[in-house]
């Protein structure tokens, strides 16, 4: 095979076929195709896309491009969680536990944060002396003797997804909806759980900008997950706003923590809530969403799940003090209140923009070597829908750099008056596969 003819064919709009599909994954991680080559080939999907058999391929090729994690030494079904990203998503600290403490298996891979958008492996590393890097024995063993894991995705996991991701990066490749569930599809079916919930966000501050894109990406992500074997469903969350009040690492760690003592906003519990239940509903712990979400609300209200958490936070070397008392974490120089100018109803908060400020203050990274400042974020005072008064705070910004001209004009922008009062739900709806 050569791969100019795959380009060729690609480029006019033909499908490959399962073999070619192989062959060009496995020469690529071997270094026989170079990038350059690999490069057309995205864009051609770009432009013409890939259909269901191709995507399902490409998801299966590159999969197996390293190693399957194998879960089975772990008793019952196991869940795993996966956001396509947003700015103020602390989900995973919050669900995870809420779902563990049930008894079911968590046994989840987690990323970094990017450009304007948060990564839980940030928010957990915060956390004094929290390792987010177990072996896969170490990962296996911790979810059988406490039902919760959270780690980094080893190297050996889908090296094609490294590599290919890499190159999308630089080459205006990546929202390509084929190739986005291939990517993610990929890493969640290498990390090994039987049921996966998948929140796919959509809005300003996500992938997905469109409603409609993201339905597509959640349908494709279910259908390749299906196929291949696996409980896969969606849920469908707004990302117009941030998720919660809080947008930077520690700040973030904080609020989950309060989220599971009890006290965690609406929009991020709404959130926890449906998603965890879907998987409690899906691992056969519950017999329906309704069973399920009481038992979570148990969970939180009898204090396990935040039990589930400190467990998870001491196997993994974290210092439990500051879960326990989270007021000993390092805090920012500076609390500086950006104010409203006049009277009005939150209508808009550009959880894009915002997420941009935080990484502006040094809590997001530009580029992937960034490093970041755990201190630094923001505290939204208020929410789509809230009410203001001229000189009534709108945003903390917790900075140890002051408050430049453009990162305060741009969190003015972000906070848009003329609202009716209506607040944004958060989930728009839940996607299933065929049952
Ligand atoms: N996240 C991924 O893991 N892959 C993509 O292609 C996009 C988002």
């Amino acid at each position: 095979m050569r791969m100019i003819d795959l380009i060729e064919k690609k480029k006019q709009g033909l499908c490959l076929s399962d073999d070619e599909i192989t062959w060009m994954i496995d020469g690529y991680v071997a270094g026989d195709i170079p990038d350059y080559q690999m490069s057309a080939f995205l864009m051609a999907v770009c432009f013409n896309g890939l259909d269901e058999n191709e995507t399902t391929t490409l998801t299966k090729a590159m999969m197996m491009s390293g190693d399957v994690i194998d879960l089975s030494a772990i008793d019952g079904l196991k869940a795993d969680k996966h956001s396509t990203g947003g700015v103020g998503d602390k989900t995973s600290l919050v669900l995870t536990p809420m779902v563990a403490a049930t008894g079911v298996p968590v046994a989840k891979m987690s990323g970094r944060g990017l450009g304007h958008t948060g990564g839980t492996l940030d928010k957990l590393e915060s956390i004094p002396g929290f390792n987010i890097y177990l072996t896969t024995d170490q990962f296996i063993e911790q979810v059988k003797d406490i039902h919760l894991a959270i780690i980094g995705q080893t190297a050996e996991l889908v090296p094609a997804d490294r590599k290919l991701y890499a190159l999308r990066d630089v080459t205006a490749t990546v929202d390509s909806i084929p190739l986005i569930a291939s990517s993610i599809m990929s890493k969640k079916l290498a990390a090994g759980s039987d049921a996966i919930v998948l929140d796919v966000k959509y809005g300003n501050g996500a992938f997905m900008t469109t409603i409609d894109d993201a339905r597509v990406l959640a349908g494709e992500m279910i259908r390749i997950g299906e196929s291949l074997g696996r409980k896969v469903e969606a849920v469908i969350s707004a990302m117009g706003q941030p998720l919660g009040r809080a947008v930077g690492n520690i700040l973030e760690v904080k609020e989950a923590v309060n989220a599971l003592r009890g006290d965690g906003p609406d929009d991020l519990m709404d959130l926890c809530l449906s998603a965890g239940a879907e998987l409690l509903v899906m691992t056969e712990r519950c017999h329906d969403t309704k069973e399920a979400r009481a038992l979570l609300i148990e969970m939180i209200d009898s204090g396990k799940a935040l039990e589930a958490f400190r467990q998870m936070v001491i196997r993994q070397g974290g210092d439990v003090r500051y879960i326990d008392n989270p007021d000993l974490f390092d805090t920012a120089k500076e609390v500086i209140a950006v104010k409203a100018e006049k009277d009005g109803i939150i209508a808009d908060l550009h959880a894009r923009d915002l997420g941009l400020a935080s990484m502006m203050l040094g809590g997001g990274r530009r580029v992937k070597d960034d490093v970041i400042d755990p201190t630094v974020g923001l505290i939204l005072t208020k929410k789509i829908g809230d009410s203001v008064c001229a000189g009534d705070t709108l945003v903390e910004v917790h900075t140890n750099t002051g408050l430049s001209d453009e990162v305060k004009h741009l969190i003015l922008g972000a906070c848009t008056l003329g609202g009716d009062g209506r607040s944004m739900p958060v989930i728009e709806e839940i996607v299933k596969g065929d049952e």
